[in-house]
């Protein structure tokens, strides 16, 4: 495994690797890995025949009162469990290469994104969008591999990615959750055992949210009482949304015709939690 720090090496590495006819998958993350990231890794190697995840927390996409200062930095380990799984380059590039002083160009994310995370979090998916697409700029890949955790940020990069013409397939994989549902987040480690348990009502309420389209309920106002009845019992601090949209463009839906999503965001003391989950009327 190559750890690259330079931009213009792990372009020159990866554009020697593509003339050799080798296809590369990318997998971007902020570090403090866990098994949600390595499955990403994990496919990308399944699909491609260079594996390259990338380390950076992207400060542009941090709001001024968020947790960048404290998000969690465990560079040896995860070079440790990213070597076990036998990725072939991380790219970590420090934050003066990517920003360097007087940064100026950001890229302005597409429509989608002014829900929801968008409304919340100003200028977060500016920040995202600008770094996946420096990222994909400096470490050419086929295909670039996300997680469906973040359901939104798939929806603002892969429109970027269409509506840019970008040369790279967006590739989507599965939540990786605890055993008992909780999805993976690197954000966990700073629930305390009371907040970890409270945290469980997410996947409660999505679960809920499930159930109730499986028995044929279609009312997204019953399904959205219901979902926040069980946040409240859990208790969960603060409910930014616990909403179903549509799942392409992640508007409010009235009723469920075919398939929606059901996205919540929210918080455990200090700690912001996000989870979805698909619900199929087949
Ligand atoms: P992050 O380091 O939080 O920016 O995440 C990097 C990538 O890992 C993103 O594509 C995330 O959607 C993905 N990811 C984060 N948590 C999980 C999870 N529990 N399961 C699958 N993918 C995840």
């Amino acid at each position: 495994m190559r750890v690259v720090h330079s931009p213009h090496e792990i372009y020159s590495q990866l554009t020697h690797e593509r003339s050799t006819g080798r296809s590369v998958g990318l997998v971007p993350t902020m570090g403090a890995l866990h098994a949600g990231h390595l499955s990403l890794v994990e496919q990308a190697k399944r699909d491609c025949d260079i594996a390259v995840a990338t380390i950076f927390v992207n400060p542009t996409q941090f709001g001024p009162h968020e947790d960048f200062s404290k998000y969690p930095r465990t560079l040896d380990c995860d070079l440790e469990l990213l070597r076990k799984i036998n990725c072939d380059y991380v790219f970590v590039p420090s934050s003066e290469q990517i920003y360097a002083p007087g940064h100026s160009t950001f890229i302005d994310p597409p429509a989608v994104s002014r829900l929801w995370e968008g409304e919340i979090r100003p200028g977060h998916f500016r920040g995202v969008a600008t770094i996946v697409f420096k990222l994909f700029m400096m470490a050419p890949a086929h295909v670039a591999f996300f997680g469906r955790k973040d359901y939104q940020q798939v929806a603002v990069i892969r429109t970027m990615v269409e509506e840019l013409n970008l040369p790279i397939r967006i590739e989507i994989c599965d939540t990786i959750r605890e055993a008992d549902g909780l999805a993976m987040s690197s954000r966990n480690r700073y629930l305390s055992t009371t907040e970890r348990t409270r945290a469980l009502g997410l996947w409660r309420a999505l679960q809920h949210a499930r159930e109730l389209v499986e028995q044929n309920v279609v009312d997204v106002a019953k399904i959205e009482a219901a979902m926040a009845e069980i946040l409240h019992t859990a208790p969960i601090d603060a409910i930014d949304y616990a909403r179903i949209v549509d799942a392409l463009t992640l508007e409010p839906l009235e009723q469920i015709d075919d398939v929606a999503v059901a996205i919540i965001a929210a918080r455990l003391g200090t700690t912001r939690l996000i989870d979805n989950l698909t619900l199929s009327r087949r």
